[in-house]
């Protein structure tokens, strides 16, 4: 079933009225000889030149991999970026309001803090999952965006995706569905959909699997009508020259990352048995993703315990649902055995 709705509607009316910035690279696109419209220094470097805007040729890559167009391609400083041009592209300060899923991702309220969006909010099942009907009696006239998290941050597990395709059908504004993890999971990515569904917008990130956490690139994938208003508003220059051509040659590196995926995986599905066998561990929740949501006994004394080891874990036992729960993310076999060693010893 293909839905019809009026995603320029939902744009916030002065970003569809306002001309964007037009740069010396959008205003010439081709190849010359002599560059003298940009202000840059002549002199070379590997980075005298501005780099190009709309990062075609990383795009053409991604699109292959990903099985998109490249017009469906939005790049950006981190899929934070993202997050945040959806907020300021199509939620109206003190006016409109995005929905959440809770526990989720922090940025999203984060950006609607920022923006003066309100936040309204559902609470996950006791298995962190979603119920369409529970989430769309949720909204109301100034619900523009529903960010759902699969799999999700912190809770490690994918959210339905029938309950989530039903929200696709029913709800009017945009639904994004963050797959930061989802190269860990056994799904499809929503990808496959955005045909389907004006209003999906997908998320993904350099930042987990590909390894590339340091060099802030994230990935938004949409109709070319959503792409095209977030690129409208960004910052011209919003990936440097670096970052694009490390992303591009991170491509060729594909199957490298695939077995790093597969050891993540294997690695996840051991350390949740030995931890399960723990005493001080009540219940370690399955996961998608490459960290488990762990709830032990006394979080406080065992983040204590750790750290005066050396080893960092997330303290989340504040977290909505997330009572008494550690989430720790899988590392190589030598880390995961060093973590094992040290929490038997509490
Ligand atoms: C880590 C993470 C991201 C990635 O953010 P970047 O800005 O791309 O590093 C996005 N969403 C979720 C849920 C995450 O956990």
């Amino acid at each position: 079933m293909t839905t019809t709705k009026d995603i320029t509607s939902l744009v916030r009316k002065n970003i569809l009225k306002m001309k964007p910035y037009s740069s010396a690279r959008d205003e010439f696109k081709g190849i010359a000889d002599v560059y003298l419209d940009a202000n840059e220094s002549p002199y070379p470097n590997a980075y005298n030149r501005y780099p190009d805007p709309l990062q075609w040729s990383l795009k053409e890559g991604l699109s292959v991999i990903k099985g998109c167009s490249p017009s469906q391609i939005f790049l950006g400083n981190g899929s934070d970026e993202a997050i945040d041009l959806l907020l300021r592209a199509f939620c109206e300060p003190n006016q409109d309001s995005i929905l959440l899923a809770e526990p989720t991702y922090g940025m999203y309220e984060v950006c609607a803090n920022v923006n003066a969006v309100s936040v309204q909010r559902v609470a996950l099942t006791n298995d962190f999952d979603i119920d369409a009907d529970n989430l769309l009696a949720a909204t109301n006239a100034s619900t523009k965006i529903i960010f759902l998290c699969s799999p999700n941050n912190p809770s490690a597990n994918l959210l339905s995706r029938q309950e989530i395709e039903t929200i696709l059908q029913k709800f009017d504004g945009l639904v994004v569905v963050d797959e930061a993890y989802n190269d860990f999971a056994e799904t499809a990515s929503f990808i496959s959909v955005l045909n389907k569904y004006e209003n999906l917008v997908v998320l993904q990130t350099f930042s987990k699997a590909w390894g590339l956490a340091g060099l802030r690139l994230g990935m938004c994938f949409a109709s070319a009508l959503i792409i095209d208003i977030l690129n409208k508003i960004k910052y011209p220059y919003n990936v440097n020259i670096q970052t694009q051509r490390i992303a591009l040659e991170a491509l060729q590196q594909k199957n490298t990352v695939a077995r790093h995926v597969e050891e993540i995986k294997q690695q996840r599905t051991w350390l949740a048995i030995e931890l399960s066998a723990l005493t001080i561990v009540e219940k370690v929740y399955p996961s998608d993703a490459n960290f488990l949501l762990v709830q032990v006994t006394n979080p406080k004394a065992i983040y204590e315990a750790l750290l005066q080891k050396g080893i960092i874990v997330r303290d989340r036992s504040h977290v909505r649902g997330c009572k008494n729960c550690l989430r720790i993310t899988v590392g190589t076999p030598a880390e995961n055995e060093v973590l094992l060693k040290e929490m038997k010893k509490i």
